[in-house]
C-alpha cells in the first residue's frame, strides 16, 4: 500500500495541464497520479492505476485530450502503478529491468494478495476486477537511463539508485521542466517504506532534488516542487540517522519509532528496513 486512505475526495478527476502539454490526473482511488505527456503524433502515459477497468477509465480521460498512440512507463512494480497495464496493450511498456522481473516472477502472487486485501477492505468491486486481472509486465526495459521520443519531444527515464523500491524510475520532460517522481516522493501521506532501501533512498532523493527544476509530480497527492523534495529527503535522512543510532545502541524499534520524523507506523517500517540493511540482510 502506498497511501493510507483507500479513497480520498477531490472535486474532480480531470487531467490538469501542469506545464506545456503535460497533464496530471489525480485519482480518488489511492490518491494516485498519472502523468500524460503529449507530443506531435504520440503521447506518453506514466503509471496505469490498479485494475484493467481503472486503466480503461484512464484511457477514456486520455482520449478526451489526445488521439495519438501511446507509450507507457511504469515508475516501479507496485500494483497501484502497473495493474492497469493490460488495458493499454498492445504498446511499448517501459520499466526498470527489475520491475519487469518482479512482475514476471511475483506478479501473480501480488495479484492474489491484493484480492485478499480488497476483500478485507470491503471492496467487492475491486476484488472482482483483481480476480480477472492479467498482470502485464513492462516489455521494454532500462537499467540506468534511456531517452524516449514522444513525437518531437525528448523524455528522459532515470533510475537514481534504490529507494522506495529497487526499481524506481523518475521521468523528466526537460523542455518544460516537469519531473514525475513516482513513489520516491509522496504528498499527503508519509513515504511508503515496506519494500524500501532507506540507506540508499537518502542519496536517491538528493538526485531527484538535483533534477527538479519545476513541477514535481509525486506518486500520490498534490503536485509539489524542489523544496518539498528536499524537505522529504531531510526527513528520510533523519529516520536513517535514527536507525543508525538505535542500531548501535540496541534501542527497541517500537520506542524509537515514536520519535521519528513521520507517523509512528511509517517510522517503524523505515527503521526495520534500515536495520535489515545495516545487518546486511537487504
Ligand atoms: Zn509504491
Amino acid at each position: 500500500m502506498s497511501a493510507p486512505a483507500l479513497e480520498v475526495p477531490h472535486r474532480h478527476e480531470d487531467f490538469v495541464e501542469v506545464a506545456d502539454r503535460v497533464f496530471v490526473r489525480r485519482h480518488r482511488f489511492f490518491d494516485s497520479n498519472t502523468t500524460l505527456v503529449v507530443g506531435d503524433g504520440g503521447c506518453l502515459v506514466i503509471d496505469t492505476r490498479t485494475t484493467h477497468e481503472q486503466g480503461l477509465d484512464l484511457i477514456d480521460a486520455i482520449r478526451r485530450i489526445t488521439p495519438h498512440p501511446w507509450t507507457v512507463v511504469n515508475t516501479h512494480h507496485h500494483f497501484d502503478h502497473v495493474f492497469g497495464n493490460s488495458a493499454f496493450l498492445p504498446c511499448d511498456i517501459w520499466g526498470h529491468e527489475r520491475c519487469a522481473e518482479i512482475l514476471r516472477t511475483e506478479g501473480e502472487a501480488m495479484r492474489l494478495r491484493m484480492v485478499g486485501n480488497a476483500t478485507a477492505a470491503g471492496r467487492p468491486d475491486i476484488t472482482e476486477q483483481l480476480e480477472r486481472l492479467v498482470v502485464a509486465p513492462p516489455n521494454r526495459t532500462m537499467n540506468e537511463y534511456v531517452e524516449l521520443q514522444v513525437g518531437e519531444r525528448a523524455v528522459q527515464l532515470h533510475h537514481l539508485g534504490r529507494g522506495h523500491t529497487d526499481n524506481d524510475v523518475v521521468v523528466v520532460v526537460p523542455d518544460c521542466r516537469v519531473l514525475h517522481a513516482g513513489d520516491l516522493v509522496e504528498e499527503g501521506a508519509p513515504p511508503s517504506f515496506n519494500d524500501s532501501y532507506p540507506l540508499d533512498w537518502v542519496d536517491a532523493m538528493s538526485r531527484v532534488a538535483a533534477l527538479s527544476d519545476g513541477v514535481v509530480v509525486p506518486g500520490h497527492g498534490a503536485v509539489v516542487d524542489r523544496d518539498y523534495v528536499e524537505q522529504q529527503g531531510a526527513q528520510i535522512a533523519a529516520v536513517v540517522k535514527l536507525a543508525r543510532e538505535t542500531h548501535a545502541d540496541g534501542v527497541l524499534l517500537e520506542s524509537a519509532a515514536r520519535s521519528g520524523p513521520f507517523a509512528e507506523e511509517a517510522n517503524l517500517d523505515a527503521l526495520e528496513r534500515a536495520h535489515a540493511q545495516l545487518n546486511g540482510k537487504l
